[in-house]
């Protein structure tokens, strides 16, 4: 399929826009995931007051919900087809559009 130019730049903005928001999750992941591997294995204690045990049902709903909003979100802009695990395509490897 033929797209415009005024098309293919829409989708590389969109591809933009998609993309920071996979960025912003991974990084609020990994934040959320520090306490929780830096957390005393002995008094059970996230930052020396916090039990792990009330932090983990949280953290696997929140892993659950960045997952779910990386699959909706980490899509070709033009065809709508997941874009795997890079973060970093320059072209949609089901459609060939620029997405960089
Ligand atoms: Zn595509």
């Amino acid at each position: 399929m033929e797209y415009t130019e005024q098309q293919k730049q829409a989708f590389k903005n969109e591809f933009a826009n998609r993309r920071r928001n996979q960025i912003v999750v991974s990084g609020l992941l990994f934040i959320l995931m520090i306490p929780y591997v830096t957390a005393d294995k002995s008094t059970g204690l996230m930052l020396g007051t916090y039990p792990v045990a009330i932090f983990t049902p949280l953290l696997l709903v929140v892993v659950i919900g960045a997952l779910v909003f990386s699959f909706t979100n980490w899509r070709c802009p033009a065809c709508n087809k997941y874009l795997g695990r890079s973060m970093n395509p320059h072209f949609c490897w089901k459609c060939g559009i620029a997405l960089r």
